[in-house]
């Protein structure tokens, strides 16, 4: 298969821990600025699979390739980061202590450079860029707010637009809504239909309800392969995927 119009392309990978095969084989191909969304029990290898992206676990067979030629085999953690793969973990990890526009900021800056994002002016094109942000994550009322008196949701909203200072070309979002009431899980999946519109996404979700609001193309993994990809209704009508999922 071509690989040109690929963001991530991910062919016959396989990495097993202590003689387990944690992902077995597995082969996804993103296109460039599509949103999929990954789900699978626990233990699938959904987290692994990211690992590999991110540079964190190297495969033991495979290939693993972003944007259509970079080889992510031959890349650690950080210079994959800096190639513009951004990853968002369950957990939100904003500054609490600092307001929301400072952790923009911040994450424009990059983490070395606290003095410089905190004390000088900002130019206008970072100003511009974190206006733009605070509109895609409706945060724009509460930009001198300390991020430690936001809700959890509006946590990892903000924690969204720090990734998006990074300016991305991929982002990998593990289980966004996980704790959110009813309205913040639609405000994100707004949210990240908008980001979808010029980055490419992928989602690790378990809330079924969120992913069909997200409309997206999934893959549902099991032992560390892929069992069923489609729409969500082809994926859920999928009697293996039914199996796996009510077998445990
Ligand atoms: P998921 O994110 O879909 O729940 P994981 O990728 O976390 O699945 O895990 C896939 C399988 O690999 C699980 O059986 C898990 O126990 C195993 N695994 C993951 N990481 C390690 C590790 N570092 N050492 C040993 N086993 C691991």
């Amino acid at each position: 298969m071509s690989k040109s119009n690929t963001i991530l392309y991910l062919d016959g990978v396989s990495v097993s821990f202590d003689g387990f095969r944690a992902i077995n084989n597995l082969s996804l191909v993103l296109d460039k600025g599509e949103m999929r969304a990954i789900i699978g029990p626990n233990g699938a290898g959904k987290t692994t699979m990211m690992d590999i992206v991110t540079g964190k676990t190297r495969p033991d067979e495979g290939e693993v390739f972003f944007d259509g030629q970079v080889d992510l085999t031959k890349h650690d953690e950080a210079e994959i980061a800096m190639m513009g793969i951004g990853r968002k973990f369950q957990k939100p990890t904003v500054f609490e202590s600092h307001t929301i526009e400072e952790n923009l900021m911040l994450a424009l800056k990059g983490p070395r450079s606290i003095f410089p994002a905190l004390f000088h002016r900002r130019s206008a094109a970072e100003a511009r860029q974190i206006d733009d942000i605070l509109g895609i994550i409706r945060l724009g009322d509460k930009r001198d707010q300390l991020a430690a008196n936001l809700s959890h949701g509006q946590k990892q909203w903000l924690e969204i637009g720090m990734l998006l200072a990074q300016d991305p070309k991929l982002l990998l979002v593990d289980e966004p809504v996980a704790g959110m009431t009813d309205a913040e899980t639609e405000e994100t999946a707004r949210l990240l239909k908008e980001i979808a519109r010029d980055h490419s996404v992928i989602v690790v979700e378990h809330d079924m309800h969120f992913v069909r609001e997200l409309g997206v193309k999934v893959t549902c993994l099991h032992e560390g392969s892929v069992l069923s990809e489609g729409t969500l209704d082809f994926v859920s009508a999928d009697e293996r995927v039914v199996e796996v999922y009510l077998g445990r």
